[in-house]
């Protein structure tokens, strides 16, 4: 897998030592590589999605009302539960 060796790590600014990851994503027709920084332990996704891919990426309908649901509180509830049960057990 290819990528421009001219690209800055977004925290550091430093050029990318290799593909971290070896499967892109595709997200708007846009194929996102996961590279691994040269000089820090950061990996980052180029190109870096702007604003407006963040926006898409990230919204209510395409995000969070489809990954964010009231699952989590069910299952943290039942984690809590058991938790608590064997908490008395050894008591
Ligand atoms: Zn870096």
């Amino acid at each position: 897998m290819n990528f421009d060796p001219n690209c800055l790590c977004p925290l550091c600014g430093s050029n990318p030592e290799k593909v971290f990851y070896p499967y892109s994503t595709k997200f708007n027709n846009i194929h996102f590589n996961y590279l691994k920084c040269s000089k820090c332990p950061s990996v980052f996704v180029h190109p870096i999605p702007d604003s407006a891919t963040l926006d898409l990426m990230y919204s209510k309908t395409a995000y969070h009302d489809k990954y964010s649901n009231d699952n989590e509180e069910i299952d943290f509830t039942l984690s809590i539960n058991l938790l608590k049960q064997y908490a008395q057990d050894n008591a």
